[in-house]
């Protein structure tokens, strides 16, 4: 069992509500959640969280630290729900929603990723793919791939 509830935002998502799973409600044996085609069992904790970048909802199973060990995506909130409920039946009374406003998570981001930043476009690490460094310079994917067009694209009064 967890002893505090999940940071603001798992994997970089906001969270929107979570569960603790007590010991009594009932596990239906399939997650059909595949991690190195290991199917995740059952697990002490779950989390629905917002993609920022989607819109979309992700249903995390987590540890007792929650530590995402996979998840699933969904439309709305109550798509996440009823997965849940289908994998853990009687869990859906047991939702609590901790209230956690999108510039919250986005504090709680800015603090654990604050220093990871592009030197050129400032994007955070949590919102690009890969950053390559040079001495303290930092520069992300998507920088690289405009720099790239800028110098290779034909000018037009050439
Ligand atoms: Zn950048």
């Amino acid at each position: 069992m967890p002893n505090h509830p999940p940071p603001p935002a798992l994997d970089c998502a906001r969270v929107i509500e979570y569960v603790v799973i007590s010991e009594s409600v009932e596990f239906s044996g399939h997650t059909l959640l595949f991690v190195d085609s290991k199917e995740i069992g059952r697990v002490p904790c779950l989390a629905i969280c917002e993609e920022a970048e989607t819109l979309g909802f992700l249903l995390f199973h987590c540890d007792d630290e929650w530590i995402v060990l996979g998840c699933s995506s969904h439309d709305s909130i109550e798509e996440a729900k009823g997965r849940a409920e289908k994998i853990y039946p009687g869990l859906s009374a047991c939702w609590v929603n901790p209230g956690v406003t999108r510039e919250q998570a986005e504090k709680y981001l800015d603090e654990r990723f604050g220093e990871q930043r592009c030197s050129f476009c400032g994007k955070r690490a949590d919102k690009i793919e890969h950053f390559v460094h040079r001495n303290s310079a930092r520069i992300c994917n998507f920088c690289i791939d405009e720099f790239h067009e800028m110098i290779h694209k034909p000018k037009a009064n050439a």
